[in-house]
């Protein structure tokens, strides 16, 4: 009877393994799906659905690497506005989604299937409408013409792309699961395009602004304010995104050819202009920030707190709340780091920074439950840090659930780089909650 019982557990393990890897392998194998650019019948590894489900869980990573969303919910939904007109003459039908970052670099980048990102540095750069619609054309073309879904068919093995899809389906926490996630947010986040997929998004990008009404010639004037721009310091589009002098050639004569007289098309609006003026009046505390961070990698906290003081004074963003949370948590003043995480979290509940200072602080503070509340939430966004890990496990274990301290602790030491000042403590903590 017992053996039985043991025979018909283990045969349903391997039945349960047996199903997992006939589910991936049917769900990679063959994918038939109408190419939106050509119309015709094509063969890709990843489905677009699949696509999708990827970018998705990628979009927490590149929200908190750029410093969190621009906290002004008019610009961000006139950026969503201008970017849907465009998005709507597109023939391929993703999820489209567009966001402004608080980062002080010149940027946009776009996720698989269909998240887009803007700086709010790169807006600031921008005269008028017709230069904006030009940047996020260009973007929808790398979706359009599937450059995204074909760097991670090329770039990685089915197996890590199994994993990642398997975290979208059942938010995993296995260890190996969490890394996959890791690389892959890694890999796009710096992911370069090839001088062809430029040519490519160049040419759609062209044809889109055309199509929803603008002047295409706003992608040309933006190429030559990064140019110029290249001289006096970094423009960090252009390392994602080359920009030799030929392109910018190509882009001309296709004008030129294709659209003469385009120039009568729309270039700006009323709108555009409102927009650019709230993000001149928050510059200054941007720059007040960007400061601080300098003071704060060179540990000195005091000079940081007086920068970031002066920031909030002029515009409390959730960035500035979160470096003064973080420096606070430095001066082990916990109170007050606690109520910065909060108003930066208030402003923007997408921010993983903000909840992980949170989480530590309560943690220092013996406010166990209130500290893993926040850390998982946290760890719904952004699943590979390894000090959330720690304190977490900690949390866990000062709670009593031996489990989850432990699967938490295990997981920290499997992430950590080792430098982190904590390994040694979740080591000791480990073998106390096992037992030797
Ligand atoms: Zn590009």
């Amino acid at each position: 009877m017992q053996e039985d019982l043991e025979q018909m557990k283990m045969k349903k393990r391997f039945f349960k393994f047996y199903l997992l890897i006939l589910l991936s392998l049917f769900s990679f194998a063959c994918v038939t799906e109408i190419d939106p650019l050509s119309g015709k019948k094509t063969y890709t590894l990843l489905s677009t659905e699949q696509e999708i489900q990827i970018g998705h869980k990628v979009i927490p990573v590149a929200i908190n690497e750029n410093e969190g969303l621009y906290p002004e919910r008019d610009v961000q939904n006139y950026i969503k506005e201008v970017g849907y007109r465009i998005a709507n003459v597109t023939p391929r039908k993703v999820d489209y989604q567009f966001y402004v970052v608080n980062s002080s670099q010149v940027n946009a980048f776009a996720l698989p299937g269909g998240p887009i990102f803007i700086t709010r540095e790169i807006l600031l750069k921008m005269d008028k409408e017709s230069e904006l619609v030009g940047v996020l054309a260009h973007e929808l073309g790398h979706i359009n013409a599937r450059h995204h879904a074909k760097f991670l068919e090329k770039t990685y093995g089915m197996s890590v792309l199994v994993n990642i899809l398997r975290i979208a389906l059942q938010d995993s926490e296995y260890s190996g699961i969490v890394t996959s996630l890791a690389q892959v947010s890694a890999g796009l986040l710096q992911l370069k395009f090839s001088r062809d997929q430029e040519n490519e998004a160049d040419s759609l990008g062209v044809k889109f602004s055309y199509q929803a009404g603008y002047d295409p010639n706003g992608l040309l004037s933006m190429f030559q304010k990064f140019k110029a721009l290249e001289r006096g310091g970094t423009v960090e589009w252009l390392s994602t995104h080359p920009l030799p002098d030929t392109r910018i050639k190509n882009v001309q004569r296709m004008i030129a050819e294709q659209y003469p007289n385009s120039n009568r098309l729309r270039q700006d609006s009323d709108r555009f202009q409102k927009i650019k003026a709230i993000l001149i009046s928050t510059k200054e505390s941007y720059e007040y920030v960007e400061k601080a961070k300098k003071y704060i990698n060179s540990r000195n906290f005091s000079e940081a707190l007086n920068l970031l003081d002066k920031a909030i004074q002029i515009y409390g963003s959730n960035q500035a709340y979160t470096y003064r949370a973080l420096v606070n948590l430095n001066l082990k003043k916990y109170t007050e780091s606690i109520k910065d995480a909060d108003r930066a979290i208030s402003l923007d509940n997408s921010y993983f920074k903000p909840m992980l200072i949170k989480g530590i602080a309560l943690n220092r503070t013996h406010q166990w439950r209130d500290s893993a509340y926040i850390l998982e939430k946290a760890k719904s966004l952004i699943n590979d840090n390894a000090t959330l890990y720690y304190y977490l496990g900690v949390d866990y274990q000062e709670l009593g659930d031996r489990n989850r301290a432990i699967n938490n602790l295990s997981t920290a030491l499997k992430l950590t780089d080792g430098k982190q000042g904590w390994e040694a403590d979740a080591q000791r903590r480990l073998r106390i909650l096992r037992g030797y």
